[in-house]
């Protein structure tokens, strides 16, 4: 993520960490604090890359481009080491061996020498307990960057030791950014704009029948006129007591449909497609309460055809 980006979507975090590094006026630690989705990982690095370029621009940040910058976003410098918590949790291990290759590793360059343990929240508590008595004792030139999704996750003790910079909640346009990485486009927009949290629309794609659901939706859209379309839902798609059969399943396609709706891909006046959405509204509301699900599917396609036929 460029400078510019951060700069926008993250206006407070920037400006402050601007001041820092304009005024040199930083801390020995910092905790990164924001929701999942939030550009915590990509402002870590660029701090870091700004604490030790000697490129950098108007705002104090690094030029992302000279070869210590590239070296660090590379993890091939010497001077920078970064932890993968969001890939296994971070152990005592993890925070001796970070400790042992910065007693070794020379200082007489001066350098400034930077670390970033990234979701620190997940970090065991013996993690914890170690990474404190580091921080007690600062060392000089040594940065520490931690990140988490939530502060409070992360012992007090810790917290206290760190310059905390909350960062908000990811962009609708980066949430779309951020899951197609993922997925397809298409799919990127309906769960930005059905409002998933990035961890959760990873764990519905996941799902076997997710590309199925999609597609019923979209075939239910464009024929709702025909009744065979809706023998051929309850058939193929919803076939009641089996696995399918599920709140969040149907919830998923209720959200396809919506979309499709919004989407322009079906030929109805305004005003039906209006009187449908409110259908589906509705029901996604109905459908947080017990319910029984076949005669619920039936009531909303009659509701629609009614609609799409008066
Ligand atoms: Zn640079």
């Amino acid at each position: 993520m460029n400078k510019e980006l951060l700069k926008k979507e993250q206006p407070v975090v920037f400006q402050t960490l601007s001041n820092a590094l304009k005024n040199q006026r930083l801390a020995h630690a910092y905790l990164f604090a924001g929701p999942k989705g939030s550009p915590k990982r990509e402002m870590a690095i660029l701090f870091a890359q700004s604490l030790v370029c000697c490129h950098r621009d108007e705002d104090g940040f690094a030029c992302q481009e000279c070869e210590s910058c590239l070296r660090i976003e590379k993890e091939e410098a010497i001077d920078f080491k970064w932890i993968h918590g969001d890939k296994a949790r971070i152990k005592k291990k993890d925070i001796v061996d970070l400790q042992s290759f910065f007693e070794t590793t020379s200082v007489e360059t001066g350098n400034r020498r930077i670390y970033f343990l990234d979701q620190f929240d997940t970090a065991t508590v013996d993690a914890s307990n170690t990474l404190l008595k580091f921080l007690e004792e600062p060392a000089p030139g040594i940065f520490a960057i931690l990140s988490a999704d939530e502060k409070s996750n992360v012992l007090p003790t810790i917290q206290s030791r760190c310059q905390w910079i909350q960062f908000r909640p990811a962009s609708q346009s980066r949430m779309r950014a951020l899951l197609e990485e993922e997925t397809n486009p298409e799919n990127a927009a309906m769960l930005t704009e059905a409002g998933y949290s990035t961890k959760r629309a990873k764990e519905v794609l996941s799902w076997d029948d997710f590309d199925l659901i999609r597609e019923a939706a979209r075939d239910y859209v464009l024929h709702w006129d025909d009744i065979s379309t809706v023998l051929k839902m309850q058939r193929e798609v919803f076939i009641p007591k089996t696995d399918r059969m599920t709140r969040e399943k149907i919830t998923l396609w209720l959200e396809w449909v919506l979309y499709f709706l919004k989407k322009d891909e079906v030929s109805l006046p305004l005003s039906k497609k209006v009187r449908i959405q409110e259908i589906l509204i509705e029901s996604m509301d109905l459908l947080r309460h017990p319910v029984e699900l076949a005669l619920f599917l039936d009531k909303i396609y009659n509701q629609i055809r009614k609609v799409v036929v008066s």
